[in-house]
């Protein structure tokens, strides 16, 4: 671990913060996550800088826009600052490799880094929650520890999950708080 840096708390989007239901893009289909807000309170509380990190692969296939994400990701964001737990960033990776390959999307790690820079942080104190491998697997490789909701056996994680519900209740007891 490095002196003096903090940890973030890295999250994914479908699956996590909203319900996962296909590709999301307008505000009418967006369901919060039980618990989510729960985290998001014990994160502030604890004195852990939140990112959303999500690939939005729907953009090149041109089933959205960039600006729909935009405009769904100021509500998302909105939503958080009203509960007293601001969104300090959302990456998202708008290509799909049936069109382009790029260094962005997940499970590519590119994302992350810039996260951690953005926000001065340490990796080793960082944690990242999502509900796919390739969430997990940058997370690994970053040596940010990996929170996984699912059941996929392919999956790398350090501590897996049923729900989101359950990984509040983990954080509660296990994330140290780095708040003074
Ligand atoms: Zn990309």
């Amino acid at each position: 671990m490095e002196a003096n840096k903090r940890g973030i708390l890295l999250l994914d989007r479908d699956g996590v913060i909203n319900r996962e239901q296909g590709y999301v893009w307008q505000w009418a289909n967006w369901q919060w996550e039980e618990g989510i807000f729960d985290i998001a309170t014990l994160a502030t509380k604890r004195g852990y800088p939140m990112v959303v990190i999500t690939n939005q692969g729907g953009i090149a296939k041109g089933l959205y826009h960039a600006v729909d994400v935009e405009a769904l990701h100021a509500e998302m964001k909105a939503g958080f600052a009203d509960n007293g737990t601001p969104i300090v960033d959302v990456f998202y990776c708008p290509h799909h490799p049936e069109h382009q390959i790029c260094l962005c999307r997940k499970p590519n790690t590119l994302l992350f880094q810039r996260a951690l820079a953005q926000q001065g942080a340490d990796a080793a104190r960082s944690f990242m929650i999502g509900d796919q491998p390739r969430d997990m697997l940058p997370a690994k490789r970053l040596g940010i520890k990996a929170l996984y909701v699912g059941h996929k056996p392919e999956a790398m994680y350090d501590h897996r999950f049923d729900s989101v519900k359950a990984v509040y209740q983990w954080l509660e007891e296990h994330l140290p708080d780095q708040s003074r």
